[in-house]
């Protein structure tokens, strides 16, 4: 009897548990459909916001946002606030959470700044967020609804359409915020977007954020009025090592990324592994031109999207037309015809061109 009542005890648990594996299943299929997750091939061309990028969201959010008061805000990924006076802790902290929610209410928008990748908002009363949009996070205006974990995008278009906006971490409302009882959207917002979830946020008094190794460490901003070519070449020239490697590091020289080097570089004809002081001063001279040229053109252009990046505006960056090398490996190079190549560089990928960059 005992034996016969555990077989049924074991049927019925197996039942259950082949009932809640396969709603489980069929679940994730109807959500993943649902929310168009992008496939592994789409993860691949994520591109990481650049100086650019950075400038086109501080411009078009000073125009949108600025002299704003956000009223609340609604967090769907805690992890991503930092405590300002721990800033390298970088698990959930609750207590940073909290703080984070307090003191971002009733906060005056007087401004937005870029220092190298990050996006500084400076509040009324001498506080400062700092934001690291990292590999996929940005900024949009819009209106959402948020249903405790769903946020659903009411407007623009964009934001319902592109799937790329979809993946809303955060919601500052700068206007009422919605009453779900009588159905009001409430004012504007101000979303984050990010699908890998490496965005960080750190608010605190001015003169703290100023201090953070974020901001302490950095090199001159590439495109900073007193980066004269002498002082770019002489920074160069310390720098024993593969020029890519040399003009991706945020503490040589602040904001460049790995479309704008690559781009960069092929301008000039240098190969990417040369090393950063091997190149002459005229090689040095003509680098740091181009690079200058290059980002102020894709600033025009709204930066480069050749994956995720979008505008506030939600609306994908124009400057990916005017690539030359970046992500057309086996494409003929412009210049001379021959197929343009990839190369690990300190593990970044390099693309080149094997004829025009000799190493
Ligand atoms: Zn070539």
């Amino acid at each position: 009897m005992h034996r016969l009542s555990l077989m049924v005890w074991k049927i019925l648990s197996w039942g259950s548990w082949m009932r809640r594996s396969l709603m489980r299943t069929l679940r994730s299929l109807v959500l993943c459909h649902w929310r168009s997750k992008p496939s592994f091939c789409e993860l691949n061309i994520l591109n990481m916001p650049e100086l650019p990028e950075v400038e086109t969201v501080v411009r078009i959010l000073n125009a949108k946002i600025r002299g704003a008061v956000i009223r609340d805000a609604w967090l769907d990924w805690p992890k991503m606030i930092r405590d300002p006076y721990n800033p390298r802790h970088n698990f959930l902290d609750k207590r940073a959470v909290a703080n984070f929610k307090k003191n971002i209410k009733g906060k005056k928008i007087l401004g937005l700044r870029r220092v190298g990748k990050n996006v500084l908002f400076d509040f009324a009363g001498g506080w400062t967020m700092l934001v690291h949009q990292k590999m996929t996070g940005h900024f949009l205006v819009g209106k959402w609804a948020v249903r405790k974990k769903n946020v659903l995008a009411i407007s623009p278009e964009q934001m319902k359409t592109d799937k790329w906006n979809g993946y809303i971490r955060a919601v500052f409302y700068l206007g009422d915020p919605p009453n779900q009882r009588s159905g009001e959207t409430g004012g504007r917002m101000l979303a984050f977007s990010d699908l890998r979830r490496f965005g960080k946020m750190i608010l605190g008094p001015k003169e703290v954020i100023e201090e953070l190794p974020d901001i302490k460490a950095l090199g001159p901003d590439a495109l900073a009025r007193d980066l004269t070519s002498k002082r770019f070449g002489k920074i160069l020239r310390t720098q024993n090592r593969a020029i890519k490697t040399a003009l991706m590091d945020p503490k040589v020289i602040a904001g460049v990324g790995n479309i704008y080097s690559d781009e960069a570089l092929w301008r000039v004809g240098v190969h990417p592994e040369r090393r950063a002081n091997s190149l002459a001063s005229w090689e040095h001279e003509s680098l740091h031109k181009e690079l200058r040229v290059i980002l102020r053109e894709a600033i025009k252009k709204r930066g480069t999207t050749v994956g995720d990046f979008r505008d506030p505006d939600g609306m994908a960056g124009d400057y990916a037309k005017s690539r030359r090398v970046y992500g057309f490996v086996g494409r003929a190079c412009e210049r001379c015809g021959e197929l343009i190549e990839r190369k690990k560089v300190n593990s970044r990928s390099a693309h080149y061109c094997p004829c025009c960059q000799k190493r």
